[in-house]
């Protein structure tokens, strides 16, 4: 039997981080990872591939679209999609297999297969076909297993017609008609990649807003902005069932007319896996959402055992579990490890982007805490200018006596990457006064962040 101080099973961003973190700090290390490919979810089948999708399929859009604006004349432009998927493939592998370079990098040892408990301390390794091929003894294990797609009763996902966020990035054509179930990050992200290269786009939503748990201002201008571009919205819209027939699929809604399309992705969130760990065989208990309970320091209730990323509460995000697999691996070696969950940015890739950290107005105001606001427009901006493209604004809040940070909101241009400044700022705990006094290069889309800081205190410059 092989002996490891730590033993991660799952090589997602969570697990992968926590593994070389880890070894950086001297512990004898292995991964266990049942895909051929390191990266989990993200890398292969979620941020990265969609991501090369959401980039191709803006440029594709834009030549047909925006390029005769700055004056640049295209003949002809024609979708190569088998070449588009094949980029996205290729930046997959290429990543992935940095990953396999890294965990050499830091003498990790890889085991493939699905890892599960036989008792304390101990794992097993299985195989596809079911056989055990490694005993290891651990004496930490952090549990990294990720999450999968959700469905709903009455769907059944068949991997074609009715399809999860995996399908659809790599659909084999463009579907004429493409109905997404959820206006969260999934459906927003991968229903704007086939909009953009030619579907009809129906985004069916249980709640009557558009991205739940963003800034209730934000979403309202995303929704504006995403059926400008053409998505349709049906809001407060229940889907009792989806029925695939030879030509497509019906899909039925509570108290209205059925929907016929050729596609559905079905993108009403993830749940978390625990199946095949074997937790039983340690006394590991999940909580009703399918999650392993932790306490602020990812110890399960068993000694040794520790859990991160979307396995846990919290966000699922892939920075939000680097960030935990950091903190678990220095907590087992140093005996402390911190996250600061209020510095935790969000940010949904579709164009414009939609960018946040830190609290809501909506939560400032269930939390009974004062605040002051500042918002910039994209449009008063000389780079969006020159850029061409000007929809958008940057919100912040901050603390009305403090003048704390408290949130910042960003829909617009390159707001992903915007939000990093807001982020720091969150966590050195600086306030609106601060970046409101920093000098930000002219011109850039940042000054709006500046420019929304000014307005916290009524002095903005260029409106
Ligand atoms: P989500 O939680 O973001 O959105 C799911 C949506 O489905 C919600 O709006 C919900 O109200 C709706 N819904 C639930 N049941 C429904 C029903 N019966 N009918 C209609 N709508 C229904 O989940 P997701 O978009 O599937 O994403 C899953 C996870 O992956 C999220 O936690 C997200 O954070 C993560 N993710 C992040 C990114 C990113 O960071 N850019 C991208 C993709 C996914």
């Amino acid at each position: 039997m092989s002996e490891f101080d730590l033993v991660v099973v799952g090589a997602g961003p969570g697990g992968y981080v926590a593994a070389i973190r880890a070894a950086q700090l001297g512990l004898k290390t292995a991964c266990i990872e049942k895909e051929p490919a390191l990266g989990g979810t993200c890398l292969r089948v979620g941020c990265i591939p969609s991501k090369a999708l959401l980039e191709s399929s803006e440029r594709y859009f834009e030549a047909r679209h925006s390029f005769a604006d700055h004056g640049v004349k295209l003949k002809t432009v024609e979708l190569d999609l088998p070449t588009m998927l094949k980029r996205k493939e290729t930046i997959v592998s290429t990543l992935t297999r940095g990953i396999d370079g890294l965990f050499a990098k830091n003498k990790i040892t890889r085991f493939k297969g699905t890892g599960r408990f036989r008792g304390p301390g101990v794992l097993e390794v299985v195989d596809a076909s079911g056989k055990v091929t490694e005993e290891i003894s651990a004496k930490n294990v952090i549990i990294a297993t990720g999450s999968r797609p959700a469905s709903l009763p009455g769907i059944v996902p068949d991997g074609d017609k009715i399809g999860t966020s995996t399908e659809a990035l790599a659909f084999p054509t463009v579907p004429k008609h493409l109905v997404v179930i959820g206006a969260g990050y999934i459906g927003l992200e991968l229903g704007i990649v086939w909009l953009r290269l030619g579907a009809k786009v129906t985004v069916l939503e249980f709640l009557p807003r558009i991205l739940p748990g963003m800034d209730a201002e934000i979403a309202a201008e995303a929704q504006k902005t995403f059926e400008k571009q053409g998505i349709e919205f049906k809001l407060g819209c229940r889907v009792t069932a989806a029925k695939p027939g030879k030509s497509g699929v019906t899909v039925e809604i509570e108290g209205g007319d059925p929907i016929s399309c050729d596609r559905v992705l079905m993108a009403v969130g993830r749940i978390p896996n625990t199946e095949g760990l074997a937790l039983d065989a340690i006394g590991l208990k999940v909580d009703p959402k399918g999650r392993v309970p932790v306490d602020e320091h990812f110890r399960t209730s068993i000694p040794g055992v520790y859990a991160i990323g979307d396995v846990i509460a919290g966000p699922m995000l892939a920075h939000k579990a680097e960030e935990e697999g950091v903190a678990c691996a220095e907590t087992i070696v140093t005996g402390y490890g911190h996250v600061n969950y209020d510095a935790i940015p969000g940010v949904v890739y579709t164009e414009p982007e939609i960018a946040s950290v830190g609290k809501t107005e909506e939560q400032l105001k269930e939390l009974g805490i004062p605040y002051k606001k500042g918002t910039f427009p994209f449009l008063a901006n000389a780079r969006a200018r020159a850029i061409g493209a000007t929809g958008g604004k940057v919100k912040m809040l901050a603390h009305a006596e403090t003048d704390r940070i408290l949130g910042v909101h960003i829909i617009g241009p390159r707001a992903g990457d915007l939000i990093a400044e807001a982020v720091a700022a969150i966590e050195f705990g600086a306030s609106s006064e601060d970046i409101a006094r920093t000098s930000h290069a002219h011109p850039t889309l940042a000054e709006c962040l500046k420019e929304a800081a000014l307005a916290v205190d009524g002095r903005v410059i260029h409106i």
